[in-house]
């Protein structure tokens, strides 16, 4: 499923983060589940390619991808995720309340793109739940 972040409007596609090229709101077509008038949401581009996240009155979601010339290759799914916070943003004491310094390292580099200890990232996963059930923060990564 693809996913749209609220707040940024990020889109994670085919394993990337995009970020939105515009949120220009634009009559773009017709709900293929009850043909009500569907508004863009946000343009996305990656490659030649256009990805156009779009919504009807009823909330029917869907991603609408084009080629570099706007002709249109097909409709995908799409979700919309809550924002979630970059692990470099969040108060040290809060992270080290749950993880290890190890850890905490190892999701900063993972975040980063950098090479991180796979090992860490497990056991740091594991923690994820009880970090948000403390601090009311939703970590992905
Ligand atoms: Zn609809």
């Amino acid at each position: 499923m693809n996913r749209l972040e609220q707040g940024s409007f990020a889109l994670f596609f085919a394993g990337k983060r995009l970020e939105p090229a515009s949120l220009d709101k634009n009559m773009v077509g017709f709900c293929s589940k009850c043909d009500g008038e569907l508004e863009s949401i946000a343009y996305h581009k990656t490659g030649d390619e256009w990805l156009v996240c779009a919504k009807c009155p009823n909330q029917h979601l869907v991603l609408t991808q084009y080629d570099g010339y706007w002709n249109w290759k097909g409709d995908a799914q799409l979700e919309i995720v809550p924002e979630f916070k970059s692990i470099s943003t969040l108060p040290k004491e809060q992270l080290e309340a749950v993880f290890t310094a190890a850890e905490i390292r190892t999701m900063e580099a993972c975040e980063r793109g950098l090479p991180y200890t796979r090992q860490n990232l497990y056991r740091a996963r594991a923690k994820y739940e009880k970090f948000e059930k403390l601090f009311g923060v939703k970590i992905r990564l």
